[in-house]
């Protein structure tokens, strides 16, 4: 049983060092439990929070133990009534090749699903973060205007094909031009902006000629500060995530100076409602969401990007990726031959 343990807490960005691959014996399940096979791993961006030992909504690591997330797998010993030998399931688990895990944090996948690996996507947790935030806290109207960044993510690129749905303009933020290209074409954004370009803001302000009904939040940064003139009264922000503190909350990583006081004061004026959310919160609306996208998702009316890398070995690199803009699409790790 191949497994990936946190070798050293991270200083500044993860590095690979900071990660250790280790084999041991394969488990039994005990009783109520259930040993399941892992064939994806699901990579992240809360994930490096979980390596840092800092108060957060995630428990930390600890240090040489397995790195823990959601995985995708098969049943091969149940001692539990309601799980059989054979079942596939999305669990709670490791980055490693056998979990052992009891009911209260697996679920069984959908019958008739063939492509398991989007359990961990676009009909798993960062879909159903997507339509959590998008609906029950940005309650969209037809005609508003959404913008959204990491809009090749799995996150951000259910928001927009939700919002364009619902009759929004979408406007995506993205690194460079190859997603910013695949987020029109592909995923059917109405503009995609590079946040690298030098005239960033000026190009945003111009894809946005009503202003900014909702800003759904995934990355913090230069974006945010780019966003906020433009936001109309009564803007919402569903407020998910801002992977610029990830690897170091005191540093973010784009060096641009503190405007917080001028933000606050913006959001104060705008009357702008920022609501943080955990996907957590929303769990029990599962069925709801997967009743409402599963059948889009299924006809192709929502598109997906998969980004799988092929191994254990390569889950570390794959993590560090992430925070980087380095993923196209939903990143997975592998472990089928
Ligand atoms: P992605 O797969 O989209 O990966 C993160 C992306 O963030 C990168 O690919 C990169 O995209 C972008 N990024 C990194 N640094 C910057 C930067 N400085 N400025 C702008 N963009 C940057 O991630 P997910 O879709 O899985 O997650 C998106 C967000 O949602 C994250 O903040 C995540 O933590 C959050 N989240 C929150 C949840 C919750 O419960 N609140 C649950 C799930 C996710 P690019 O190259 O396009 O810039």
């Amino acid at each position: 049983n191949r497994r990936i343990v946190l070798n050293a807490r991270p200083v500044g960005g993860a590095k690979e060092t900071d990660f250790r691959l280790e084999t041991q014996a394969v488990p039994q399940a005990g009783q109520g439990q259930l040993l399941v096979h892992n064939h994806f791993l699901s990579v992240d961006p809360y994930m490096r929070g979980m390596m840092s030992d800092r108060k957060s909504y995630v428990e930390p690591i600890a240090l040489g133990a397995p790195m823990a997330g959601l995985t995708v797998g098969q049943v091969v010993e149940s001692r539990h009534d309601g799980f059989s030998s054979g079942d596939w399931v999305v669990t709670n688990g490791h980055w490693q090749d056998y979990s052992l895990v009891d009911d209260a944090q697996t679920w069984k996948l959908a019958a008739g699903l063939e492509r398991k690996s989007l359990a961990l996507g676009v009909l798993g947790m960062p879909g159903l973060t997507a339509w959590a935030g998008l609906r029950l806290i940005g309650k969209p109207q037809a005609g508003e205007t959404l913008v959204v960044a990491a809009a090749t993510g799995p996150v951000g690129s259910m928001v927009g094909q939700l919002a364009r749905k619902m009759g929004l303009r979408a406007v995506g933020v993205a690194g460079g031009p190859e997603k910013c290209r695949i987020a029109v074409e592909r995923l059917g954004f109405d503009a995609c902006l590079d946040h690298r370009a030098p005239d960033f803001e000026a190009q945003l302000s111009a894809a946005v000629p009503d202003g900014i009904d909702i800003y759904f939040e995934n990355v913090g940064g230069r974006v945010l500060r780019a966003v906020v003139p433009l936001l109309n009264q009564r803007a919402r922000i569903p407020l998910c995530g801002t992977i610029v503190t990830y690897d170091d909350p005191d540093r973010p990583n784009d060096t641009l100076p503190d405007h917080t006081d001028i933000i606050m004061s913006r959001l104060q004026q705008q009357r702008v409602l920022v609501q943080g959310f955990l996907v957590g919160d929303y769990f029990h609306q599962w069925g709801e969401f997967l009743q409402e996208v599963g059948p889009w998702v299924e006809a192709g009316e929502i598109s997906f990007i998969e980004d799988i890398v092929a191994g254990l070995e390569n889950a570390p690199s794959a993590l560090i990726d992430v925070i980087n803009g380095r993923n196209f699409g939903k990143k997975i790790v592998s472990l089928r031959d």
